[in-house]
């Protein structure tokens, strides 16, 4: 049987966008109820500049909250070697690094060129190593640039060519803004697949122009088993106009578990958080399968 690891990002791209102040507890909570739902690897928060993305100023408090007997693998976004050494010091299990694949995008997003960011990669990685934490790597912006439009492909891999210099546990093609479809999904990994030889594939797919889920099944179908998703569908980036949130978790596993593809995740406890977030956020989130529920429902499963 496939298996598939749904990597959680709600309480970090899911919750950075948010206008409401989420307190240190009630993210905290959210990591809690992602935990009960067999969630094992999830992105924290970041480690970043407090004053351009406030909601993560907490970075710090919410690891040393997190707890560390459950088996879950906790992991710190970070653009820098401040941010690295931030996330290191509050005890993070990865750092989750971000090389860009437009110069205007990196600029705005974390003041680095496509070029400065390969470099901070391989001195994140390295410092990683050294440190015996695990890095992992996403190329933003990899389906399209919200200043520049288009990224041609052969950008994206040679971007993947000159990082595969320093591997990590997985590297990861992000559509930060949801301008990708199915066909550039497969066309996509097809290419990078030799450059990544045994360091395994991850897809990050933001639902801005509801082609999410269409483009994590292309992903499926060429191979890829790491998926990065959040409860109720929340997200967006700061630094990229109109960017909306992440393809939701439950909508992904709902689709996975009809498909008989494992993730070892329960899916009414996700749908729940997914309730839940509503809650605090006080609004509706854009995931469909926490409104409209599983299927065949548990009462009709049990009889
Ligand atoms: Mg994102």
């Amino acid at each position: 049987m496939t298996q598939i690891q749904l990597v959680e990002v709600g309480a970090r791209d899911g919750l950075q966008n948010e206008k409401v102040a989420v307190s240190t507890e009630a993210k905290l909570a959210f990591i809690n109820r992602m935990i009960d739902a067999g969630i094992k690897r999830l992105e924290a928060t970041s480690f970043v500049n407090p004053k351009l993305v406030p909601q993560m100023a907490d970075a710090a408090e919410v690891m040393a909250g997190v707890p560390r007997d459950r088996g879950v693998s906790y992991i710190g976004l970070v653009l820098n070697k401040k941010g690295f050494d931030r996330a290191i010091e509050a005890g993070v299990d990865e750092v989750g690094c971000v090389v860009v694949a437009s110069d205007t995008f990196g600029q705005k997003n974390q003041g680095q060129t496509i070029e400065d960011s390969i470099r901070v990669w391989h001195e994140l990685s390295r410092a990683a190593a050294e440190r015996g934490v695990k890095a992992s790597l996403t190329v933003s912006a990899a389906f399209g640039c919200p200043f520049e439009g288009e990224v041609p492909l052969a950008r994206v891999r040679d971007i993947v060519e000159a990082c595969m210099k320093s591997p990590g546990v997985d590297l990861a093609v992000a559509d930060t803004i949801g301008v990708g479809v199915p066909s550039q999904v497969t066309e996509m990994l097809r290419a990078l697949k030799p450059l990544a030889r045994d360091v395994p594939l991850r897809v990050h797919f933001h639902n801005t122009r509801n082609t999410g889920i269409a483009n994590v099944a292309a992903a499926i179908a060429e191979g890829v088993t790491y998926v990065d998703a959040s409860i109720g569908g929340i997200g967006g980036c700061p630094f990229a106009p109109r960017a909306t949130g992440n393809v939701p978790t439950e909508d992904v596993l709902y689709m996975l578990q009809r498909m008989g593809i494992e993730t070892g995740i329960d899916l009414e406890r996700v749908i729940e958080a997914a309730n839940w977030i509503e809650t605090q956020l006080g609004k509706t989130v854009p995931g469909m399968v926490s409104k409209a529920g599983g299927f065949p429902a548990p009462a009709a499963k049990a009889a």
